[in-house]
C-alpha cells in the first residue's frame, strides 16, 4: 500500500506501486492498464481475427479465470469474437473437482460455454491412476507433471477442436513465459526455445493455433487483477505439484525483479529478438501422422502414445 495520488487519473488515492514502470495507480487505472495491456498483446501480435471462435483455456485458477475476465470484457469491442471456455479435468482427487467447480461457476456468471474435456475420457486413465501404476511403482523416472504436461496439451488442442474453435488462448503470464525460456536454456532445449512463443505457428489442420495474451502480464498484476475484480478461484496448490527446475528459476527471477525492476520484461524482450535467430538454427519437422491416434506427431509415434504405453 502507498500514500500517493494515481499517476493514471491524478485523482484517486493509489494503492499499489508497479515497480517496473514506476507508476503508482488506484484500483480503477489499474484494472484499466491490465486491460488495455491485453488489447495491446492481441493487436501486436495480430493475435485475434474479428471472428474467430476463441477457446480459453480455463483451469479454475487466478489466470485463467482473469484471463477469461477480460477477454468477455473485451468482446464489447469484437461482438463477432465466440468465447467458449475449455477445462481440462486431469482426474486429480481433491483437487480438480473444487476448481471445476469454481470454473464452471464462472462461465455460468460470465454467460460463457463451458467444455469439460477429462484424461479419464480421452485416453482411458484419470492422472491419479497413471501416477498409482507408473510413477508411484518406480515404473517410470518421469513425475507426474511430466506426464499431465503432454497429456494436458493435447486435451486442450482436442477440447478446442471439439467446440469448432478457430483459437485456444492460454493464461501464460509474463512470469510463464521467462521461466520457460531460462528452464530451456538451462536444459539446452534448443528447439522448445525457438517453439514456446505467444502465438504459435505449428500449422497442421488438426492443430488449433495457440495465443497467449498474458504473455506480456506480470503474474503479480494478474493476481491483483483476480483480487480487484473479487474473482473467486481456486488457491490450493496441485498435490503432484513438484517442478523443481521450475521452482527454482521462479524464485530466482522473483529475487532478481525485486533487486532490478524490470528484468522479466528484459529477458522477454531479448527472446522475441533472439528468437528469429534460433528459428534459423532449428530444422522445421515435417509432420507424420501418428500410427496409433492418428493425431499429428514428429515421430510414428506421437509423445502422448508412447507415455500411455508406459502406462499400459
Ligand atoms: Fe499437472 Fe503438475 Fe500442474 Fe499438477 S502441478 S496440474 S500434475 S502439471
Ligand atoms: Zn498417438
Amino acid at each position: 500500500m502507498v500514500s500517493a495520488v494515481c499517476t493514471g487519473c491524478r485523482r484517486n488515492e493509489a494503492f499499489y506501486f508497479r515497480q517496473y514502470s514506476g507508476e503508482c495507480l488506484c484500483q480503477r487505472c489499474f484494472a484499466q492498464s491490465v486491460e488495455a495491456k491485453v488489447r495491446a498483446t492481441l493487436t501486436r501480435y495480430r493475435m485475434l481475427h474479428f471472428d474467430d471462435h476463441l477457446a480459453v483455456a480455463v483451469s479454475g485458477g487466478k489466470d485463467s479465470l482473469a484471463l477469461l475476465y477480460i477477454l468477455v470484457k473485451l468482446q464489447k469491442f469484437r461482438p463477432k469474437t465466440v468465447l467458449t471456455a475449455v477445462t481440462v479435468d486431469e482426474g486429480i482427487g481433491g483437487y480438480r473437482d473444487e476448481a471445476l467447480t469454481i470454473a464452471a461457476d464462472a462461465c455460468r456468471e460470465l454467460n460463457v460455454a463451458h467444455h469439460i474435456v477429462s484424461f479419464k475420457g480421452l485416453y482411458g486413465f484419470s492422472l491419479d491412476e497413471i501416477v498409482e501404476r507408473v510413477c508411484q511403482g518406480g515404473q517410470s523416472e518421469l513425475t507426474a507433471c511430466a506426464y499431465c504436461g503432454v497429456l494436458r496439451r493435447r486435451a486442450i488442442n482436442t477440447g478446442a477442436r471439439a467446440v469448432g474453435a478457430s483459437k485456444v488462448a492460454t493464461a501464460h503470464t509474463l512470469d510463464d513465459e521467462v521461466q520457460t525460456v531460462l528452464m530451456n536454456i538451462l536444459r539446452g532445449d534448443i528447439a522448445r526455445l525457438a517453439k514456446e512463443k505467444p502465438m504459435s505457428d505449428e500449422v497442421h489442420p488438426m492443430f488449433v493455433q495457440k495465443i497467449k495474451p498474458f504473455c506480456e502480464v506480470p503474474e503479480k498484476d494478474s493476481a491483483l487483477y483476480a483480487y480487484i475484480k473479487k474473482i473467486s478461484f481456486q488457491n490450493s496448490p496441485c498435490p503432484y505439484a513438484s517442478q523443481a527446475l521450475r521452482n527454482d528459476i521462479r524464485g530466482m527471477l522473483n529475487r532478481m525483479e525485486e533487486k532490478h525492476a524490470g528484468t522479466k520484461f528484459t529477458v522477454f524482450r531479448a527472446m522475441e529478438k533472439l528468437r528469429p535467430a534460433v528459428e534459423e538454427t532449428i530444422k522445421k519437422g515435417v509432420f507424420k501422422t501418428c500410427v496409433e491416434c492418428g493425431e499429428p506427431s514428429a515421430l510414428d509415434l506421437c509423445k502422448v502414445c508412447e507415455l500411455l504405453q508406459h502406462v499400459r
